[in-house]
Parts: C-alpha cells; structure tokens; sequence
C-alpha cells in the first residue's frame, strides 16, 4: 500500500482513514477478516490468493498475465524482478477495493475512409454522415498500444470531417 497505492490511493498516503471511513477501502488482519468484512466466503478468497501468490513468486500471473507484453511491464516498478507487475500479496493488515468495469475505447464500430465518411456495405461513402471517436472502428484494428490511441484518433477524424463538410 505505501509503495503502490490502491485504485484511488495513491503510494506514500500518510493516512488512509478517509478511505476506510467512507468505504472505499476494506481492511482485514487476516485474509479470513477481510473476507467477512466484504461480506464474501473466505475459502474461495485465500484459495485465489495462494493461486495467485505462487505464480507472483515466479514472476508469473497464469490467471490474468499481468506483465506479459513491453506495454504492461513499462507500467510496472523496474526494480522489482523477475516481474515487475506482479508481487505476492502476504503481510498484513490486507485492503481490498470494489473494482466496476468501464468503458475507455471500442475496437469495432462504423467503417469509415480517410475523411471520416462512413461506408456502406459495398464500401462506398453515404452521403452526409460522418463517424469519429469510439463510434468508429478502431484504426487501431482492436489493439491498444498505448494512452492516446483512442483520444488522438478522435480529435484527427473530427477535424477531417469538419475539413470535408466545409469543403
Ligand atoms: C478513465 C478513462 C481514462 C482515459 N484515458 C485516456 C487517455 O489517457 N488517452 C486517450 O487517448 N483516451 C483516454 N480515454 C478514452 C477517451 O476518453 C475516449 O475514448 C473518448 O473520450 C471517446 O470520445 P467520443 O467522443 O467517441 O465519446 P464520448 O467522449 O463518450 O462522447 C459521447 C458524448 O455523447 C453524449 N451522448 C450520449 N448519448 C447521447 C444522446 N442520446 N444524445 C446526446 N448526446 C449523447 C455523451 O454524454 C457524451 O458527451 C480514457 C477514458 C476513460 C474512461
């Protein structure tokens, strides 16, 4: 927790009090009280835990392969090896946080040419309708190489839409 933070904490907070008290944070001494103070079965929890501590030891993640490609290790903390993104998880007092999917980016969307007119199916442009953003498909064709691969795109296609509408 001091050296990574956790979601919303960020490393070296001085107290973590706020977040306890309103919630954001569940704390447990024991895997076992963490598992009642989030209301879940224990079991299943320290079962994942172990799983997840074992690979963690030998720098690997076989559940979700945290730090398997460049992007995700260039994210992680350099000084710690073999993995840089995965560590086990076994001093108390243990934190848990509540995790909501998102959205960020699509990967699928209108096909679109080079002046951000969207196609139809033979390919052709429809007249009059324009398409940029996470309405369009991905130039990126389902990758994500890295932050401002979805913000970059969107602002280029809305200005060569505009620049073609004027036109
Ligand atoms: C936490 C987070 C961090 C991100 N960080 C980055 C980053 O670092 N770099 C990067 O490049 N991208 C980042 N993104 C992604 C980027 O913000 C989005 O891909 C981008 O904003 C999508 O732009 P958009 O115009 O297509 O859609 P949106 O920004 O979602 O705009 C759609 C708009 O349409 C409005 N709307 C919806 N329905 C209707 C309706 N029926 N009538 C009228 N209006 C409607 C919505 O209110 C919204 O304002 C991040 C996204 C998130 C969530």
């Amino acid at each position: 927790m001091w050296r990574y933070g956790l979601g919303a904490v960020r490393p070296f907070a001085l107290s973590l009090r706020e977040y306890l008290r309103g919630g954001y944070l569940v704390r447990g001494q024991t895997i076992g009280a963490l598992a009642l103070a989030l209301g879940i079965d224990a079991e299943p929890l320290a079962a994942t835990l172990a799983r997840y501590n074992e690979g963690a030891r030998n720098g690997t993640d076989p559940e979700f392969g945290r730090g398997g490609d460049a992007y995700q290790r260039y994210l992680g903390d350099a000084d710690h090896t073999p993995n840089p993104c995965v560590a086990p998880i076994e001093h108390p007092p243990f934190y848990a946080v509540a995790v909501h999917p998102g959205d960020l980016g699509t990967a699928a969307g209108l096909l679109t040419d080079e002046n951000a007119r969207v196609l139809d199916g033979a390919g052709r442009p429809i007249d009059n309708l324009y398409a940029c953003g996470n309405d369009m498909s991905s130039i990126m064709n389902g990758a994500y190489p890295g932050p401002g691969i979805t913000l970059g795109p969107a602002l280029t296609f809305g200005y060569l839409a505009a620049k073609h509408m004027a036109g």
